[in-house]
């Protein structure tokens, strides 16, 4: 990603590149799928972000080595 700049020598219609399927597309308010090239790519790019965030939501109930059901052999007194 590059920041915004002002290069006067830089066309007036700025061109992304789809996130989706890389393929060149323009940034403007003509392109209502922006920065996506199509709406298919938005709504394919879309999925794959809801399905991304629904497992970040429901994290591996693992309890890792704190297991409090096993017996402590190091305690012998
Ligand atoms: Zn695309």
């Amino acid at each position: 990603m590059s920041p915004a700049t002002n290069d006067p020598a830089a066309a007036p219609r700025r061109r992304v590149r789809c996130p989706a399927c890389a393929a060149e597309t323009a940034y403007d308010p003509g392109n209502p799928w922006r920065p996506f090239c199509s709406r298919r790519c938005r709504e394919l790019d879309f999925g794959a972000w809801a399905s991304e965030r629904y497992r970040v939501a429901a994290p591996d109930p693992e309890p890792g080595d704190g297991d409090p059901a096993a017996p402590t052999a190091s305690r012998g007194a």
